[in-house]
């Protein structure tokens, strides 16, 4: 039976298949392959999914939900007809059309299938996003993160050669950036930043406007999206009728794909029985777009801060999503980055193909490699502290800060507050606000303490965290008695929890506490030890620096470290018996130049 793979996308929504060594995607019956994310409710008829509710966003925008994907993990509640539906339902109406459109499609049954997410989605949007395809009859074997489906298809085109990529994902409402690592058969996320109101609506707003100023209409502000433009109370401008102005939305956002082939397109629009018309070309847009770029470029330079890395580290830049078809939007890429970047095809398409990838793995297919695909930790898990005994309310204290990489571990010492207190509750919460109750509470634990005077009794707290969304917290007294909670954003059975928990306690062991990685330090300080001098010095640099990779937390980094740690130690050992003056000139003061440009 097939495994598909799913983008389940906030404008668009599209499968894949993994069959004869490729991805390929799945058409529904008019052979269409995007399939709108859009329901809409008409009166005497019920629901409508996909294509046929996309017409009416504006011309029944009450009735219509579009862009719920952007509160998934919420309870909003949209009104259609009589009913009131949340982003989760809504979201398996669209993934019940997509595996109809797939059965169709394969002609066989499906059951099983992968979704990819945005990198950041917390632990809730997440279950949300497993709810809603439980609702529509579908297992998720799992959920992976959309830059790394975008890697995947990468890597599936391009060879899979180690590189550093930043993937450029510009859909219909939202910019999502992530900065990957891909190794040997690892992809890893190591940051992401991003923009939930930055998209191609925006830039249909953008255009939309731009006519109504050439041809005296009155601009009015669709809603909150667009947040670079302003009303205008002009009063002897014309203004539009609710269908003229979903007519002039859809006509901007024709001119714009159309500009991908044409390099001018005319907008056409009826107003009250008179034509309007304006020309549009690629710089008229890119001056149109010029606020968004800035926005862009701050996204950029927020991205390379927290993956601490610069422009020159990046090895590609691959655009995905609708609205990187744009020339503009290459074309100011180009001159950011100062090299063209990657599009891997159609660049609606990219995410999809990756999840069509990974279906394939997933189905145990012999035609393609196993890979392992890493997470960021989107927001920050910490527990709540005090830092006085006045203080009125708890704050956060972080365990694993936002962007670690997954699986990850970090273990903080907490001691007690009050006189002679027999325990501590330690609660556990996810997100970036100061104080604790201001974000979200996953759960707690608690665990006895020998009551004395406040500050002289502690507790070691561990947090470990995976790659499926899964928290272990094991805390532990002064007297050596442990107590442990596991977190999960899915329903565990109890052999399952145990093998997990028993997973997760490997890995609670960080890279620097690991034997071979102890081992390796132990005999460069033995090198250290018995040399002197210009060596001695040499020798003590590059531990320093070999045990700042190991805590760094950045798996792809450390496992380059130890590599040439080895490499290190091996030089030592041979170089053991050779004059000193050779030593000097070895490779040993390569190593260290490499050392002082890399931090
Ligand atoms: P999402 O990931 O948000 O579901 P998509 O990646 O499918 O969305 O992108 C949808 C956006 O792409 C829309 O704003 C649409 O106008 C835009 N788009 C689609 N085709 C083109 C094109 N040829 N040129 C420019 N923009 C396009
Ligand atoms: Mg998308």
């Amino acid at each position: 039976m097939a495994v598909i793979g799913i983008d389940l996308g906030t404008t668009n929504s599209l499968a894949a298949y993994w069959a004869d060594g490729q991805p390929r995607l799945i058409a529904d019956e008019c052979g269409q392959v995007l399939f709108p994310s859009v329901v809409s409710y008409i009166c005497g008829e019920g629901l409508a999914v996909g294509t046929q509710a996309k017409k009416r966003i504006l011309t029944h925008k009450k009735d219509t939900a579009a862009s719920f994907k952007r509160f998934m993990g919420t309870e909003k509640k949209y009104r259609l007809g009589e009913k009131d539906y949340t982003p989760m339902e809504l979201s398996a109406m669209v993934l019940e059309r997509i595996k109809k459109n797939a059965e169709y499609f394969l002609k066989e049954e499906i059951e099983e299938a992968v979704i990819t997410v945005p990198a950041y989605f917390n632990d809730k949007q997440r279950s949300d996003t497993k709810k809603a395809a439980k609702i529509a009859g579908l297992s998720v074997k799992r959920l992976i993160n959309e830059p790394s489906a975008a890697a995947l298809a990468y890597r599936t085109t391009y060879g899979e050669k180690d590189l550093t990529l930043l993937v450029f994902d510009f859909g219909g409402g939202t910019l999502d950036l992530s900065y990957v690592e891909c190794f040997d058969n690892i992809i890893e996320i190591v940051a992401v930043a991003g923009d939930n109101y930055l998209g191609g609506d925006d830039i249909d707003q953008l255009i939309a406007k731009y006519f109504c100023e050439e041809n005296g209409l009155a601009w009015k502000e669709n809603d909150a999206l667009t947040q670079n433009c302003r009303t205008e109370n002009n009063s002897t401008r014309i203004d539009l009728t609710i269908s003229e102005y979903a007519a002039l939305m859809q006509c901007a956002e024709d001119a714009k794909c159309r500009l991908e082939q044409e390099n001018e397109v005319e907008l056409v629009l009826e107003v009250s029985g008179k034509t309007y018309t304006s020309k549009l070309n690629q710089d008229i847009l890119f001056e149109i777009c010029m606020p968004l770029f800035s926005r862009i470029k701050k996204l950029f330079i927020h991205i390379l801060r927290d993956a601490q890395a610069r422009v020159s580290d990046l090895d590609d830049l691959i655009m995905v999503g609708g609205s990187s078809r744009l020339t503009v939007v290459k074309r100011f890429l180009t001159e950011l980055l100062g090299k063209e970047p990657i599009v891997l095809g159609e660049t609606d398409k990219v995410v999809a193909m990756g999840a069509g990838v990974y279906a394939g793995i997933r189905a145990r297919r012999e035609d393609i490699r196993d890979m392992l695909l890493t997470d960021v930790c989107p927001f920050t898990l910490g527990v709540e502290t005090w830092r006085k005994k006045s203080d009125l309310q708890g704050y956060l204290l972080p365990m694993i800060e936002r962007n670690s990489t997954l699986p990850t571990s970090h273990c903080q010492r907490l001691v007690t507050m009050n006189d002679y207190q027999d325990g501590i509750t330690v609660r556990i919460y996810q997100g970036e606000e100061y104080y604790a109750k201001d974000n979200l509470f996953l759960g707690e634990i608690s665990i006895p303490v020998y009551p004395k005077p406040a500050g002289e009794e502690w507790i070691d707290v561990y947090f470990t965290y995976d790659i499926n969304g899964l928290l272990y917290v094991e805390v532990a007294n002064a007297q050596g008695i442990r107590n442990h909670i596991l977190l999960s954003n899915q329903e565990l059975s109890r052999s399952e929890l145990e093998r997990y928990r028993k997973e997760m306690q490997k890995l609670m062991i960080p890279p620097i506490q690991q034997e071979e990685n102890k081992k390796i330090l132990e005999e460069l300080t033995q090198y250290y030890h018995n040399s002197v001098g210009g060596q001695r010095e040499q020798i003590g640099l590059f531990i320093n620096w070999f045990a700042r990779y190991l805590h760094s937390g950045r798996r792809y980094l450390i496992v380059q470290a130890v590599e040439k740690a080895k490499q290190q130690v091996q030089f030592l050992e041979e170089s053991q018996d050779r004059a000193e003056e050779f030593l000097f000139d070895g490779e040993l003061n390569v190593l260290l130049e490499e050392e002082s440009e890399e931090y």
